[in-house]
């Protein structure tokens, strides 16, 4: 067992030895009682058959990127940064195996040099495919799905240390595949991961600042205005920030370096940095805030590699929790938060951010069944944040929205199990792959309840 977890891994804390763990927010931290960096998955097999006989708890961590304790334990934590090897490539059919712990970047590094790609992507890079399935991670695009739907054979180690496969072959484990590709790592720790990939594609990304009221009064109209449209709105501001990302076969145009680094990196992160840190200080100047961070946003366009063009650098510490709610509800959804955040104690010092993605039917997807409108409220780290995320979650309660897996929310297994038709297919995959609760911990007891036959 080694006893600390080495760079590239998130939880920094370990390796001052404290023996603490943190996700990436720092709002979140467990002080496991073992740590593991398994190189392959008969490691992981022992590992996991050696806490559940003796009792033990045990959860996987990626990159710590979910601002919930859903990675957290005080039982066996395993890390798979080594296990980050492309396996396999099948150029013909556009299907990449890779071991479970490789990062997004450079996941889509291997692709890009085989002329593949990610169809889809978040707006970060730095997550292992793992834990970005497990918690639906989501780009934006109509026609698109999560993350996860990309997933088309998965290797998992069960609670009690048996290695099991799936995949979408005529004698595959298509029921378990289903319903696994979204678990929140409690039906087993994935080591492995079929992707279905696409070419390689170039994205056209042009981004302007728009008033968000005329957006909003066509929200299908905003949302297929681009093959991947998304928007920012700081609250208080009457314009927002629009990204619309075109697919395109023309040469690529990319921003010359000065230019991205003083959009990226001084823009959106030191600038926007000491911007926010200034109104947590006066909260009375959120209003100059959010306009001023409007004006600031450049408009851009350029064209470069897709994964390029879907990652942002985020160092600016913020807490986040997201909703997906039918799309036709946005504009009346993003009304209501604008009336609300009037009436707050603390304004918002962070943009709200508007996504959509489609439909798929993975029993625990925030995708299952239907085209989801995304909203997503920020705060800056170290600043209130509970009544403004308390607040927008009762309004899409109304919509019966389903919270982002790995960002904040305030639900249960009693309100989460009504908006998810196909709830019962997951647990009982879980009840047979972790029938004694191994990979048990208390968000997963809240969220999903115990472990029934
Ligand atoms: C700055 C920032 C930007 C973000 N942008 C987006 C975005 O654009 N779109 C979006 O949808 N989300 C976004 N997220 C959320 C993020 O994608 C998810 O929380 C994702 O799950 C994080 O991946 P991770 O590798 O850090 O996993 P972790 O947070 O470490 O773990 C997430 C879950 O996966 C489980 N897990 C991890 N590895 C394994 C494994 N090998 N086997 C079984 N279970 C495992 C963990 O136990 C946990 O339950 C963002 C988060 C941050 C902090």
């Amino acid at each position: 067992m080694s006893t600390a977890l080495q760079p590239p891994c998130s939880v920094r804390a370990m390796r001052r030895g404290t023996g603490i763990v943190r996700n990436w927010a720092r709002n979140e931290a467990c002080v496991p009682a073992g740590i593991h960096r398994p190189t392959d998955v008969h490691e992981v097999a022992g590992i996991v058959g050696a806490a559940s006989a003796a009792g033990r708890r045990v959860r996987a961590i990626g990159a710590g990127h979910s601002f919930t304790p859903a990675a957290m334990t005080n039982g066996d934590l395993l890390s798979l940064d080594r296990m980050d090897r492309v396996v396999s490539v099948d150029r013909a059919t556009g299907r990449v195996t890779v071991q479970a712990g490789i990062r997004l970047h450079d996941l889509n590094d291997r692709l890009a040099e085989v002329g593949l790609a990610m169809p889809n992507l978040g707006d970060i890079d730095v997550q292992s495919v793992a834990g970005a399935i497990s918690t639906a991670t989501h780009g934006t695009g109509l026609g698109l799905g999560n993350l996860a739907t990309t997933v088309v054979g998965m290797e998992l180690v069960t609670g009690s240390g048996e290695i099991v496969r799936c995949d979408d072959s005529a004698d595959g484990d298509r029921d378990l595949l289903r319903v696994a590709r979204v678990s929140l790592g409690a039906l087993g720790i994935v080591t492995e991961v079929t992707l279905q990939c696409v070419p390689a594609f170039r994205l056209h990304a042009v981004e302007t600042i728009e008033v968000l009221d005329d957006v909003m009064s066509d929200v299908h109209a905003f949302a297929g205005s681009a093959d991947h449209a998304e928007l920012y709105w700081m609250p208080g501001a009457r314009r927002c920030q629009v990204k619309r990302n075109h697919r395109t076969d023309e040469p690529a145009r990319p921003q010359p370096r000065l230019a991205y680094v003083r959009d990226k990196w001084i823009g959106e992160n030191l600038g926007f940095g000491l911007i926010c840190r200034a109104g947590r200080r006066f909260p009375s100047m959120a209003p100059r805030v959010a306009k001023l961070v409007t004006s600031s946003a450049a408009e851009r366009d350029l064209i470069d590699r897709s994964d390029r063009i879907f990652a942002s650098p985020r160092h600016v510490k913020f807490l986040e929790m997201e909703y997906g709610i039918p799309v036709e509800a946005v504009p009346e959804a993003v009304g209501r938060i604008r009336t609300l955040v009037g009436d707050l104690a603390f304004p918002p010092l962070f943009p709200i951010e508007v996504r959509v993605s489609a439909a798929d039917d993975i029993p625990l997807s925030t995708g299952y069944g239907r085209t989801n409108g995304w909203i997503a409220v920020h705060q800056y780290r170290g600043a209130p944040y509970e009544a403004y995320f308390q607040a927008v979650e009762a309004i899409m309660d109304d919509y019966e929205g389903r919270p982002h897996w790995g960002k904040l929310h305030f639900q249960s297994v009693d309100t989460l199990r009504p908006r998810y038709p196909e709830w019962e297919a997951f647990t009982d995959q879980r009840a047979r792959l972790d029938p004694d609760g191994t990979f048990r911990n208390p968000y997963l007891d809240r969220v999903l309840g115990p472990i029934t036959p």
